[in-house]
This record gives C-alpha cells, structure tokens and sequence, in this order.
C-alpha cells in the first residue's frame, strides 16, 4: 500500500491527515510542504502577530500529534510535477512518492501586483508565517506604511499597524471597502470606525507607481498624484489558486483545482480541498472558490471520508469571521443575490447583525460583534431552517423558540 499523500500543510492538509486517521483509515499518510514550519494557524497573523515582537506562531497541531498518529510529515518539501497515470509524484531536487490516493491542498497565494516597483525592496504582501516575520521585522522600523487593496487581509493589517503606532494609509481601487464581501452597510461602518481610529483610506482611488532609492520603495504615487512618502507596502489585492501542479498533469481547472461533491478531481484518485478547490455550491448551485479555514476544514473532513470509502455529500454552511481593530465580523451563508434584509441592534453601539435575504428564503448573516447571532444562525441554516424577517425582528429570544 502507498497510502495517502497530502500535498501543503496549511489548514486543509492538516486537516484533511488528522481526519482519515479519526476515520480509521490505516495506511501510510504523508503529509508534505513547501515551507519550513510546524503547520501554524494563519488568521493571527494580520491580526495579532505582526505588531507584537514576541508572538509565536500558533501550531494546528502539537508535534506530538504527527508521531502519535503516524503521520509523516515532511517539511521543507516541495513537489514540482503529478504523473497522474503512474499515480507518482516528483519531488523537487530528487525523489519519487508514489500514491494510492492523491490530496491536493496546495492552497493559494498573493496576486502580484502589476506596476512598475512592484519588486522594490519593502513591497510585501502576507500569506506565510516567513512573509509575517518580514512584515514585523520592516514595520517596526518603518513609520508608515502604505496598504494597497482594501478586503480583509489588507483591513486587518491596518487595523493591527495603526494599534501599533504606525501611520496607515489604504488605497483601494474600487469606491467602496470589502468589494462585494459584505453589504455596503457593513462596508462603511468598518471604514468610519478605522478612519475615527486614524486610518487614512483613500477608496476610488489606485497606485500609478512606485518609487525607489537604492532598490528600496521611498514613496507610492496615486492615480491623481499624490506622492505617499513610505519604506513600506503591503499588497493586500487578492489571491490566487496554486493550481498548476494539477493542470500540468491535465486535472479539469476553472478558477481553481474542479472538484465534485466528494472532492475529487477530474482523475478519481486525486482529490483537492482548500483554496485551491472549487465546485458547485450546494447552497447557492453556483461555481464558487471559497478562502476560508472553515472551508478547508471542512473539505478535509470530507475527502477522508471519500478516501475511506464513504459517500457523503458535501453539505457544510460556510462560515469566516475577520477581526479589524475592535470588530469582530462574522459571516455564515452565502449572501450574494439578496434583495432584502433585517438589522438587529445598533450600528453607533459598533453591535449588529444584517439578516440577508432572497425573498422569504434567509441566505445568510452578517454580524459585528454579535457572536450570539452569528451561532444561533449557524445551526438555522444546518438545520435548513428559514425564520421569516418577522420572526427575525422579534430578536435573538424569538428565533430560538422558533428554532427549537
Ligand atoms: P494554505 O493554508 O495556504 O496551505 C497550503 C500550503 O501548501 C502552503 O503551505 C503552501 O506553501 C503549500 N504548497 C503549495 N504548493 C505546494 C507544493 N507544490 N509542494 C509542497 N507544498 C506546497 N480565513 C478565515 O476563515 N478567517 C480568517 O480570519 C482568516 N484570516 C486570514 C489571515 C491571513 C493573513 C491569511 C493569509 C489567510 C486568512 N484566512 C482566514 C484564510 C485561511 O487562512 C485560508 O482559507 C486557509 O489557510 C486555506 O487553507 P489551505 O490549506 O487550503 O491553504
């Protein structure tokens, strides 16, 4: 038996190794990654970890989770090409790993920013723990920074710089923050709090350019001219799948590693979870690429069961959450095409939920600082249940005597 191999150790990976050993699945698994890293959370990063000197990072797993369930994991691996047909991969510098079954969870990356210095020293971006570190090390010796792209990554850096004492600049392209992740209201709430907290956000507005002195970035100048004097940029403008260790083997691509409802590929025995993964959405019946740890998560669960000869359906509700400053936000369900919704609590108390809605059908929640309202609507749309706007409005009190 050659057993599993796990291709990336983020959250997916991790995950996806941790759960075919829960599901009784005793073969070899073998877990590799590019970086050099006991496998580590990634959300503190933007959140915490940059502006404090002596964080740590925080381990998925203790490494005595690894021996004690027989995972080998392999650190510091990179793997550069899928033989699909001979169920084999080729590591890079040498070595062959052959599969019985194959998980992608290579996940994804920053989107290069398309300008001329993009490649000035101190025009940084975030996914990794290494980039992380550089980001800490530049931002305590650098007294503004300049964050280009204005969505959640980009957001909650700024929020965790300006904390810090830095001046912040964001310059966002489009009008509005959080493109169309969140609804306009929750939008101009979180930009009124970051600018009252002293965040300059500059939206409508992109970079033409930016300009070096010695190799490093001095300044970036906006689309109207202004010149920002800063030794540091942090490109925040999306990201990217990895996906082309899958479509040089020949898997199905589209926007993403193709996967069906139990995670696998177009070639049955590869499977693909993660950022890198994208499918068809059983709560809305459209295409989507999810960034998230719960779906990750939850993929990973999935393709052990796969693996382990099971056929559940991918039917997981979709949930994130993101800290900016002093806002928790937390999403669950997919609110894109509603056409009506219900507000509970106050904006000015920085402590509300917008219930979205698709007619009568209830799509999703959005809250700030209501944690409460973001768990009780986590088991509503487990539970396939729809509280009418009415039964909404009544209040958290009212929605749980309807749920029970
Ligand atoms: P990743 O975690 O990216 O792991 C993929 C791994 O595969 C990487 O280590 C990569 O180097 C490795 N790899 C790729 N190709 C190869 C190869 N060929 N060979 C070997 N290894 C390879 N989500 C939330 O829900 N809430 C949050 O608050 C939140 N905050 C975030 C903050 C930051 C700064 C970042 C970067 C992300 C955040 N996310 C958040 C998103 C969440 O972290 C991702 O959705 C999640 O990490 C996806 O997990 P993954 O395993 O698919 O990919």
């Amino acid at each position: 038996k050659n057993g599993v191999v796990i291709v990336g150790a983020g959250h997916a990976g991790v995950q996806a190794a941790a759960s075919l050993r829960e599901d009784g699945y005793d073969g070899p698994v073998i877990l590799v990654s590019d970086e050099n890293e006991l496998p580590y959370h990634k959300p503190p990063l933007s959140k915490t970890f940059i502006k404090d000197a002596e964080a740590k990072p925080q381990p998925l797993r203790g490494e005595a989770f690894y021996t004690g369930s027989a995972i080998d994991y392999r650190p510091g691996v990179r793997i550069e090409r899928i033989d699909a047909g001979g169920r084999s991969l080729e590591i890079s510098g040498g070595g062959v790993l052959a599969f019985d079954h194959l998980i992608l969870a290579t996940g994804s990356r920053p989107r290069l920013l398309p300008l001329p210095g993009a490649d000035l020293a101190g025009v940084l971006s975030l996914r990794s723990l290494a980039d992380a570190r550089l980001i800490r090390d530049l931002s305590a010796r650098s007294e503004d920074v300049v964050i280009l792209g204005g969505g959640f990554i980009g957001l909650e850096i700024a929020a965790t710089l300006r904390a810090a004492g830095r001046t912040v600049t964001v310059v966002e392209t489009v009008d509005r923050l959080l493109g169309r992740a969140v609804a306009p209201v929750v939008a101009s709430h979180v930009r009124q709090r970051l600018e009252a907290a002293g965040v300059r956000i500059l939206t409508g507005t992109s970079i033409a350019r930016l300009e070096g002195e010695n190799g490093h970035v001095a300044a970036a100048i906006t689309s109207s001219g202004e010149r920002l004097p800063t030794r540091m940029v942090i490109v925040g403008i999306g990201a990217v799948p990895n996906v082309e260790l899958a479509q040089d083997a020949g898997l199905a691509i589209a926007n993403g590693i193709r996967v069906d409802h139990q995670m696998r590929s177009s070639v049955p025995e590869i499977l693909a979870i993660g950022d890198a993964a994208s499918y068809r959405h059983w709560f809305t019946g459209g295409d989507v690429r999810l960034e998230s740890v719960q779906n990750a998560t939850d993929q990973a669960r999935l393709a052990a069961r796969t693996i382990t000869g099971h056929a559940d359906a991918y039917s997981a509700v979709p949930w994130f959450w993101s800290d900016i400053g002093d806002m928790k936000l937390q999403m669950v369900g997919l609110t894109a095409g509603g056409d009506n919704h219900v507000v509970l609590g106050d904006l000015p108390d920085n402590k509300f939920s917008i219930y979205h809605y698709a007619g009568n059908r209830l799509l999703g929640i959005e809250s700030v600082n209501r944690p409460g309202d973001h768990m009780l609507g986590r088991k509503m749309l487990g539970a396939g249940f729809s509280p009418t706007p009415e039964t909404v409005a009544t209040g958290p009190d009212g929605l749980k005597a309807a749920l029970a």
